[in-house]
């Protein structure tokens, strides 16, 4: 439901967050977990606004937060108490926090007077996991990557006769998912070249990044029971950016028949802050329509509500930087944008999907929706298929040419929610460093 603190005249008293391009405008408001790293305070969690954060527990100290479950859940080094809170209790939490960061209202001005308490610079802080995450699922949602994917390695049969039946998914590991600007040593693995006779151990050759959107948990399901698909939103806290970092030659020769394995779970890196599905509330959008020849999804994956809101207006880039740029005070270069309403699966049929089995999601739990890459070169969203399998290199503004990552190269990806007459609202960032094999 789209209420006051979606209105796109709420200005901030803080000024940064009024400024636009800023991706923490007080429409946003989302949520991550952060340390003052001037104090030896613990971790708690904060609401990013401008270039500041909320620290939720100083507030209510100061009386501009009524104690509350939400506002309680706060004090704490994760999200999941907060995560499993009903979504009315929720929304009532951020109509409450609206009101604090708000230009007009009495709320807005005591907060106001008491900036210098409840605020940190969020250049002064360091951001942690937002969640306990006890289980992670990748999906590979969009149609154009696994067409692109597919069409390398089987010409004739790029799409698997499951594909528009059923999202296509594995499990993921938890332990290795980090958060944004944790460095990635380039991972070792068992590898075969195509003429080779065996295969060898050694750091991989063809490191790569994949692009996608991640959605969390929030209450989970009764282990037995399902998800009804037009009940998935509900089940959905919040939004991050997500790196799939993948060794593609690893991959190749490990992922029959089960699937990926070691060539993902050396590291998945996350963006810190979770734009919560209230806030994106204004900026769902249909989804993919499907082509005429296409299968009707099950009924247990179809519904009008999912077809006419089921898609999301999201907008997913990826830059990089490299050492020698970085030495020449060089800007990162953009490498692609994709837009996420082109994916093939919503993000309600990937949780439908899930649990449909009677899978329990548990809160805290993120899936991500696999690599986002629209119909155009310049919308996909990892190198093997920008650079289709390292046969067509980028070249980056100093020159250097890239088919799969080298040492030293920064990955950065952003994203942001947009839609007409409404400010954009952004994930924030989601960057790597990759570093030598250790
Ligand atoms: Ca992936």
């Amino acid at each position: 439901m789209i209420n006051r603190t979606h209105d796109p005249e709420l200005r901030s008293w803080i000024e940064s967050a009024n400024a636009p391009g800023c991706d923490f405008p007080i429409q946003n408001l989302p949520f991550g977990v952060f340390t003052r790293s001037a104090e030896g305070s613990p971790p708690k969690v904060g609401v990013a606004i401008g270039d500041f954060i909320l620290d939720v527990s100083a507030c209510v100290q100061e009386g501009l937060l009524d104690p509350s479950p939400a506002a309680d859940a706060c004090d704490e080094s994760a999200i999941n108490r907060l995560m499993a809170r009903k979504p009315s209790a929720l929304s009532a939490f951020r109509s409450e926090l609206s009101d604090a960061l708000s230009a007009a209202g009495s709320v807005g001005e005591r907060a106001r007077a008491a900036a210098s308490r409840i605020l940190v610079e969020r250049s002064d802080a360091v951001m942690s996991l937002p969640a306990e995450i006890g289980d992670y699922t990748d999906f590979y949602a969009s149609v154009h990557h696994a067409t692109n994917v597919g069409s390398m390695f089987r010409p004739d049969n790029p799409l698997l006769p499951n594909y528009k039946w059923l999202p296509i998914g594995y499990h993921g590991r938890a332990s290795s998912i980090v958060p944004s600007g944790t460095p990635v040593h380039r991972p070792s693995g068992q590898t075969k070249a195509a003429d080779a006779e065996r295969p060898t151990f050694g750091p991989s050759k063809m490191l790569d990044y994949e692009s996608e959107l991640g959605f969390f948990v929030g209450r989970g399901n009764a282990l037995g029971e399902s998800i009804p698909i037009d009940s998935a939103w509900d089940h959905i806290f919040g939004f991050c950016l997500v790196n799939d970092w993948s060794a593609r030659d690893v991959q190749t020769w490990e992922y029959q028949p089960l699937g990926p394995f070691l060539a993902k779970n050396f590291a998945t890196t996350i963006s810190p802050w979770v734009v919560t599905s209230e806030a994106a509330e204004p900026y769902r959008v249909a989804a993919l329509a499907r082509d005429a020849n296409d299968p009707k999804p099950l009924p247990h994956l179809s519904s009008d509500e999912d077809a006419r809101y089921g898609g999301l207006n999201a907008f997913l880039e990826v830059y990089l930087s490299s050492s020698s740029m970085r030495d020449k005070r060089m800007d990162p270069v953009r490498l692609s944008r994709a837009p996420f309403n082109q994916m093939y699966w919503t993000v309600g049929q990937m949780l439908a999907h899930h649990a449909s089995n009677g899978c329990n999601m548990r809160t805290g739990d993120l899936l991500a929706s696999g690599t986002v890459s629209g119909p155009e070169n310049d919308s996909r969203g990892c190198l093997l298929e920008l650079t289709w399998r390292g046969t067509q290199p980028v070249t980056l503004p100093t020159g250097e040419k890239r088919r799969f990552l080298q040492d030293g190269d920064e990955v950065i990806m952003k994203g942001y929610l947009e839609a007409d007459n409404r400010p954009r609202l952004g994930f924030g960032e989601c960057r790597g460093i990759i570093l030598p094999a250790a």
